[in-house]
């Protein structure tokens, strides 16, 4: 239902934490942030079931979870029950894939039988963790952040916005949609991710919009856009002059 990302020169969870307080009017049954820790190289999630004060509670208002890295979500449960198990961030068991996820997939089931077959485990019942599962098995297979996006934008049919983190790849975040909306901002500290304007706006009033089947690539100074055949796109900035 909500998302927002961060990659940049401040501790990330605060601003997750934030971000996603500002989304609350939209409505959600769990909630969960993951960012990188630097010292451990893990990305450490946390979610918890209900509102956000469990899980501002849980992670100290974000000290518990340092890094300057991460994604967070609020989830409105479309499938799976609402429950700690089915809150976002998703991720591979070796942490080389955490997602966060707004929309529905719709043959998720297909795609699901298939990566069982290859050899995936799942454990939520939800149809965000099919999307996490096969952009891991597509960056196995080609080691490239972008090409396993997109291939994977070329088999989920439904709606997505996408935040995506890899562990290979650490100080970036990428972005991908379909159908959901999804803005990317950037500020003097970092780049940002958000799935509505309010989110970002204590940080930013700088905006891409990213289109549909776009893909972004966030580091901490620089931000890429691609289509769906990977070629690089121009954005224009665009200054939201308006109050949340
Ligand atoms: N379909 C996903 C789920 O049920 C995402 C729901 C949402 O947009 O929050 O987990």
């Amino acid at each position: 239902c909500g998302i927002v990302g961060y990659v940049g020169g401040n501790q990330a969870a605060p601003i997750l934490l934030s971000g996603l307080s500002k989304l609350e009017y939209r409505g959600y049954d769990s909630a969960g942030i993951a960012v990188r820790n630097p010292d451990t190289e893990k990305i450490e999630i946390v979610k918890t079931k209900g509102r956000l004060l469990p899980l501002i509670e849980k992670t100290d208002e974000g000290h518990a979870v340092p890094g300057t890295c991460g994604i967070g979500h609020t989830r409105w449960a479309t499938h799976g029950e609402p429950s700690e198990l089915n809150a976002h961030p998703h991720c591979t068991e070796d942490q080389s894939v955490v997602l966060v996820h707004n929309g529905i997939i719709e043959n998720y089931q297909e795609l699901k039988d298939k990566l069982v077959k290859t050899g995936y485990t799942f454990y939520s019942e939800t149809d965000t963790e099919v999307a996490t599962k096969l952009i891991d098995y597509y960056f196995k297979k080609t080691g490239s952040p972008l090409e396993a996006i997109s291939r994977t934008m070329l088999r989920v049919r439904g709606s997505y916005a996408f935040g995506i983190m890899f562990h290979d790849f650490p100080g970036k975040v990428f972005a991908a949609r379909k159908d959901s909306p999804l803005i990317i901002g950037k500020n003097e500290t970092g780049s940002l991710i958000a799935s509505d304007v309010p989110a970002i706006l204590d940080s930013t009033r700088n905006v891409f919009y990213i289109g549909n089947m776009e893909i972004a690539e966030l580091s901490q100074n620089e931000i890429h856009f691609y289509n769906i055949d990977r070629e690089e796109i121009e954005k224009e900035m665009v200054e939201i002059k308006w109050d949340a």
